[in-house]
């Protein structure tokens, strides 16, 4: 009765706490779309493929060609806290930073329809599972749900439909598809610039052109080139420093004083994750201050590797911003090392016009 369900504390089933976890978790499409390009690219692939249908939410596809899962796996595959990448708790420190410690396929398989076809270069033949909550389900009523041999090649192939299919209020607040679909190219391409010797595309479902296409051999600046135009790709200056001291390493591209545009383009990767920083932002938009136009801004490429034991570890998953040991001293030491770069740019060029 109403006094009943009122009256009483009970605990939620898992089943419910396990959804209400991953609808915090994937938030958007772009979110189980970055978690799955990070499996791939962990995956040791040269190659990714991704389709998407309705920006994402009703069909998000992403074929690789890395080492594939083992038939073995499958089972277990999308369990929480399921993974090949941490064993001990001291790895935490170094692998858990950007989230998911084996939690990613295990949410998405709770709020889409999510199913797999993976091989390994061991094995004769592909295999095929569907997924609901955690669990193996059969592709059919009726039918076994172990997974079944299937043609394929080696890699692996992993199709997500119906996102928030079970969240009818998340489900309804997405307008537009076209809106989760520029955020998918976003983080393709952010991918597609950072990681050399991959190849990437990325469409719409049943579109004959790529929303972006990388083939496997591009330079970085091809790369950039490729998603972000020539008119960036022929004013970059490169980027390069590492500190002892402060335990890190960073190299990227940014643009020089002849490039100028209204907002900042910031691809910043840490680890290799790509991640958001407002002080990392701020920070590089105030060197251009002196090089740009009022108003103007740059296009910064940056990786990033920091010493895992400096990172410190998110509280929760899906907090995309990091904080790092000595982020300042960090952050200072890479802004000289623009500043100085750009400045030699400047000053040759102020040259060459003058001679
Ligand atoms: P995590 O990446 O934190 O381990 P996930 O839920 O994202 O957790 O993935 C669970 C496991 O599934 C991974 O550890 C990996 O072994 C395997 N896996 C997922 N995607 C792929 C892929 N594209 N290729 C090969 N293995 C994969
Ligand atoms: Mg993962």
């Amino acid at each position: 009765t109403q006094t009943d369900a009122l009256g009483r504390i009970r605990a939620l089933s898992q089943d419910v706490v396990n959804k209400i976890a991953a609808g915090e978790i994937i938030v958007a499409p772009v979110h189980a779309l970055k978690e799955l390009l990070e499996n791939s690219v962990d995956a040791g692939s040269t190659s990714l493929e991704i389709i998407a249908k309705d920006g994402g939410l009703k069909l998000l596809q992403i074929s690789d060609n890395g080492h594939g899962i083992n038939r073995d796996d499958l089972p277990i595959l999308c369990e929480r806290f399921t993974t090949s990448k941490l064993k001990a708790f001291e790895d935490l420190t170094s692998i858990a930073t950007y989230g998911f410690r084996g939690e990613a396929l295990a949410s998405i398989s709770h709020i889409a329809h999510l199913s797999i076809i993976t091989r390994t270069k061991e094995s004769s033949c592909a295999y095929k599972a569907q997924y609901a909550d955690g669990k193996l389900v059969p592709a059919k009523p009726g039918q076994s749900a172990d997974p079944k041999p299937a043609a394929g090649q080696i890699g692996t192939r992993i199709t997500v439909e119906d996102l928030f299919y079970n969240i009818p209020t998340r489900r309804r607040a997405f307008r537009s598809g076209s809106e989760e679909y520029a955020k998918i190219l976003d983080m393709v391409g952010r991918y597609a610039v950072h990681c050399e010797g991959v190849a990437f595309s990325c469409k719409k479902q049943g579109d004959s052109s790529m929303g972006i296409f990388v083939p496997v051999n591009a330079s970085t600046i091809d790369r950039i080139r490729q998603i972000h135009g020539s008119s960036v790709a022929n004013e970059l200056v490169e980027v390069k420093v590492s500190s002892d001291r402060w335990g890190f390493t960073a190299s990227g591209w940014v643009s020089n004083a002849n490039y100028s545009v209204k907002r900042t383009t910031l691809l910043l990767f840490i680890n290799h994750r790509s991640v958001e920083s407002s002080a990392i932002k701020k920070a590089f938009e105030q060197i251009y201050t002196i090089f740009l136009p009022k108003g103007g801004h740059p296009f910064i490429y940056l990786s990033l590797e920091i010493d895992p034991q400096r990172v410190d570890v998110n509280v929760h998953p899906t907090k995309r911003e990091v904080n790092f040991l000595n982020e300042d001293e960090i952050i200072e030491t890479i802004c000289d090392e623009i500043r100085g770069g750009l400045t030699k740019v400047d000053t040759s060029r102020t040259f060459l016009t003058q001679s």
